[in-house]
């Protein structure tokens, strides 16, 4: 029998040495050697399996490789350096010259550079979409369309994108679907059994969760995830061993924490909902959310986000933010800390202003990452950085 997402996230452990430990080594080398020259021939020409060089493979990407993949249901998994090596390596790995793309409009602001400033300098277009509007999508299709990437739900505005829909379409016009997987991880949302080729993540965000390294994955089935290796071995955005060794061992711990960051989000955004000093609370699964009932389909909980605006825009906004004693001002996600950011100042300060408004993210807008302290505290810090006024 197919053991369960925690097991499996802890057990599954395929790198040892001869002695006999229990926690997972590091192999921190650049490099490895070979018995004999007949050996090493047949390592390069792939006929026998072993590491050449950490540039390819390293032992410990390759457990965290081989436990993603587990985990998100697929087949094979690619480490990289950084989210962000890892969304441009799938769109580089399958993407040419005179192609073109769909993305949903509500994307990571990096991701949105590389497809408006980067991709068209190579010949390769991309028109955004709205994700919500599946009609719209069949308008944009023409025929040097080869892929729609996604992200759901979206940063920093929490769009839900229907994963089934989007399978379906891709599916119908033989498109490859790669999805942004960062805010669900594995735990909560499995793209790969709606469709997806290709999924992306950035390790930096919770499969880390503690806040210490940058990374990234792409995990697929081999046959579409093999020129996305290929990509990564020719150019060398590779994981360092010791911080696919932190991932590694962070991902035992994915399944508690994600419990507790989901349990602490929904609690404030309910919380939230009732003070006078800000209106649009945004979280998931909050019945108030446009896509609360798609985000049930796909997601096993709401994840460990949230936003919100504030009342008196970005003034208040600013005030707020200055307030905090306990959450921290910073531009990362998915730590044991609550972080607090206001992207249209930040994040998304390179995305034109009608862009922003596009995707909702107004000038009053602040998203939480809600981290592992107790929520009481949580609330204390918020409430008083909002000048109190509970509407009760
Ligand atoms: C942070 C983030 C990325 C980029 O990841 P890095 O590790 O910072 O390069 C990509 N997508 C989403 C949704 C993110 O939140």
């Amino acid at each position: 029998m197919k053991k369960q997402f925690e097991t499996r996230a802890i057990r599954l452990q395929n790198q040892r040495t001869s002695e006999r430990e229990h926690s997972v080594p590091i192999f921190p080398t650049s490099s490895f050697t070979f018995d004999n020259a007949e050996q090493m021939r047949a390592v390069f020409a792939s006929e026998e399996e072993g590491n050449i060089y950490s540039r390819f493979t390293n032992p410990n990407c390759r457990e965290l490789e081989t436990k993603i993949a587990s985990l998100e249901e697929t087949e094979d998994a690619v480490a990289l350096a950084s989210g962000m090596s890892a969304v441009f390596s799938a769109l580089m790995g399958h993407l040419q010259a005179g192609d073109h793309l769909l993305c949903a409009r509500a994307v990571f602001g990096s991701t949105y550079q590389v497809l408006m400033n980067w991709l068209p300098r190579w010949g390769i277009e991309t028109t955004f979409v709205d994700g919500g509007d599946s009609e719209s999508w069949i308008s944009a299709v023409r025929p040097t369309t080869k892929m729609f990437f996604l992200e759901t739900p979206s940063n920093p505005g929490l769009d839900i994108i229907d994963l089934e829909k989007v399978g379906d379409f891709c599916k119908d016009q033989e498109l490859l679907m790669v999805v942004d997987n960062c805010f669900a991880t594995p735990y909560l949302q499995r793209p790969i059994n709606f469709g997806a080729h290709l999924v992306t993540h950035s390790a930096t965000k919770f499969m880390d969760g503690q806040g210490r390294v940058v990374g990234g994955l792409v995990a697929g089935t081999s046959e579409h995830l093999a020129p996305v290796q290929r990509f990564l071995r020719n150019t060398g955005p590779s994981l360092s061993p010791f911080n696919a060794w932190i991932l590694s061992k962070s991902l035992e711990t994915l399944a508690v924490r994600m419990d507790r960051h989901c349990a602490n989000a929904l609690t404030l955004a309910k919380w939230m909902g009732n003070l006078e000093m800000i209106k649009n609370v945004r979280y998931p699964f909050l019945e108030s959310h446009p896509g609360s009932e798609i985000a049930k389909k796909q997601m096993s909980q709401g994840g460990g986000l949230l936003t919100f605006e504030m009342r008196g825009g970005l003034v208040a906004g600013k005030q707020f933010l200055d307030n905090l004693q306990l959450c921290s001002l910073s531009a990362n996600l998915g730590d044991t800390r609550t972080i607090v950011t206001h992207p249209a100042s930040t994040t998304h300060a390179k995305v034109s202003p009608e862009d922003r408004q596009k995707v909702g993210i107004t000038d009053g807008l602040i998203r939480v990452s809600v981290g592992l302290e107790h929520v009481e505290d949580l609330k204390a810090d918020l409430l008083q950085s909002l000048g109190g006024g509970e509407k009760y």
